[in-house]
């Protein structure tokens, strides 16, 4: 392996290409100043990306390569060494921890490729209030607007003719009925203007999608290969890279040193696996935005294992999991295609249940790809994912010891899981369909351990998203979320990158 070092007398390194780094790295760039993003995953082979004339790409994992090119990373408390890395294009990693499980992605574009695309703002009340005293509903409230328009997010009302929402699916139900959606919710998909010809679009920015084809279901968790889904790799990095953006993918850092002596505060140790060479970069700002495992996990390995930062008191403290709790619900109706239309549904719940807490579900993306037999994927056409999500307490413990990472959550003790649990069994007893949930809750919406706060004694971050005692390293992804939002984060933790990327100010 050799060595390169690089140094630049006016780079912002961001470490990570999901809603905190991509939004960052790209609002920083447009406003003059010199940015390295910094990713460990690939550019995915999309009709976007390759209409922004990206060479290398690596596609979505689709028949026999769901065996082989889902997994990224397997880890967890219990694993000799922490975890094994399974294959470095892989697009997902799961972390089995004590009391809640992991499961978060890796590519150019981080989370944006395997979610949802539900855009919704915090459902608990004064979200932002009472953490610092620079911080507020108000001062947030225009970075969730920027995003919302950014992403091009669209409501999803009737007249749009969206397939199988919940709303028509259970309309006939004698127990169930359609949630009633959160207040302003929007989506990110490019919806079709005709529902039965789909077709292919050119922006005024010369970026192609296909509008979302509603018998695919092609724009799942699996990833949108035509472009349907709202990703940041086109929607924030490619206008960015026109203004000098430098996106250096397959790229993982393994190190971050503060430097006392010498012209920059921090180096970057990464190892680029396109030559899996070991690659340095120094610059005076690092902005951390792996995600909350990856973020974490960073943090501690430096300060605990390497000794090259120190401090950070709070490190590891209130880790949430937004109350995500997720099961396969085999509803196994005659008939039934649960693929059809968009990716996620719309809510659901019990009829006459005012206490409801919010459930949301849809068809399993891209069945027909699976390597498996036709009986088999026909049966999960018929089923369906459930997923129940509500404000958690955000009391886990993250630590590390002797180099492994341990995640403790005493998921007991946050009430939305039992009414979660109890919202499962009662479907299930009315319906008849089974509901298979893990005892130990999975999130997709892991958060906080690195969180905002007023100091060093009650946070890790401060109002400008900066570690109090690490000056110069900022956190901008869903590990600084002070608070469970309670609903789906995405655009929270985009708003928080919005933020801290405006207090830099134009170069
Ligand atoms: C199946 C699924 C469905 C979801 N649906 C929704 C939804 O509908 N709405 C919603 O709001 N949220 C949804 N989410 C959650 C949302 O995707 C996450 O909350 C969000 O992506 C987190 O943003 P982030 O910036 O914290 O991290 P990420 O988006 O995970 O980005 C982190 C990036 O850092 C990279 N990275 C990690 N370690 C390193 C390293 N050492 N060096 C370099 N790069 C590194 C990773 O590869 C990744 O690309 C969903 C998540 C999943 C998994």
């Amino acid at each position: 392996m050799s060595l390169v070092t690089t140094s630049d007398s006016e780079k912002i390194i961001v470490i990570g290409s999901g809603f905190g780094g991509a939004i960052c790295a790209a609002r920083l760039a447009e406003a003059g100043h010199s940015v390295t993003v910094l990713e460990r995953g690939p550019w995915r082979d999309t009709v976007p990306v390759r209409s922004m004339g990206i060479k290398r790409r690596v596609a979505f994992p689709r028949g026999r390569k769901l065996f082989t090119e889902a997994l990224r990373n397997l880890g967890g408390n219990r694993f000799p060494g922490g975890g094994v890395r399974l294959n470095k294009k892989g697009l997902f990693e799961v972390f089995y921890g004590d009391g809640s499980h992991i499961a978060c992605s890796s590519s150019v574009g981080g989370g944006s490729h395997v979610y949802s695309a539900s855009h919704v703002r915090p459902l608990v009340d004064h979200y932002w209030e009472g953490h610092n005293p620079a911080i507020s509903d108000a001062v947030m409230s225009p970075h969730y607007d920027a995003v919302l328009e950014r992403m091009a997010s669209v409501t999803p009302t009737a007249d749009l003719g969206i397939p199988n929402t919940s709303a028509a699916r259970f309309r006939d139900s004698e127990h169930l009925e359609a949630a009633p959606p959160p207040p302003d919710p929007r989506l990110g998909y490019l919806l079709p203007k005709d529902p039965n010809k789909p077709g292919k679009v050119t922006g005024a920015d010369g970026i192609e999608r296909c509008e979302v084809d509603y018998s695919a279901n092609d724009d799942g968790f699996l990833g949108s290969p035509g472009g349907g889904k709202t990703t940041l790799d086109f929607a924030y990095l490619a206008p960015a890279m026109k203004a000098g953006l430098e996106v250096k993918d397959m790229c993982e850092v393994t190190a971050i040193v503060r430097q006392y002596y010498g012209d920059r505060r921090y180096r970057v140790e990464y190892t680029d696996h396109h030559n899996n060479s070991k690659c340095l970069l120094e610059a005076d700002h690092v902005v951390l935005a792996a995600g909350t495992l990856n973020t974490l996990r960073l943090l501690f390995h430096c300060r605990d294992t390497l000794g090259t930062l120190a401090g950070m008191p709070q490190l590891g403290k209130r880790y949430g999991t937004n109350g995500d709790h997720l099961g396969f619900w085999d509803y196994n109706e005659q008939g039934l295609n649960q693929t059809l239309g968009l990716p996620t549904t719309g809510g659901v719940k019990l009829k006459g249940d005012e206490n409801a807490p919010m459930l949301g579900g849809g068809g399993f993306p891209s069945v027909d790809s699976y390597p498996l037999p036709k009986r088999l994927r026909e049966r999960i056409k018929r089923a369906a994912f459930i997923a129940g999500l509500g404000e958690d307490n955000m009391n886990g413990v993250v630590t590390m010891r002797r180099g492994k990472l341990r995640i403790e959550y005493p998921h007991g003790t946050s009430s939305i899981f039992a009414r979660t649990r109890a919202a499962f069994h009662e479907i299930e007893k009315r319906t008849g369909k089974k509901i298979y949930a893990p005892r130990t809750p999975i999130t997709v919406h892991p958060t906080g351990g690195a969180c905002l706060g007023s100091s060093v004694d009650n946070g890790v971050v401060d109002a400008n998203g900066q570690i109090f005692d690490n000056p110069g390293l900022y956190v901008s992804d869903a590990s600084a979320l002070p608070r469970s939002p309670g609903g789906p984060p995405a655009i929270t933790i985009g708003a928080w990158a919005e933020h801290i990327a405006s207090q830099f100010g134009k170069h």
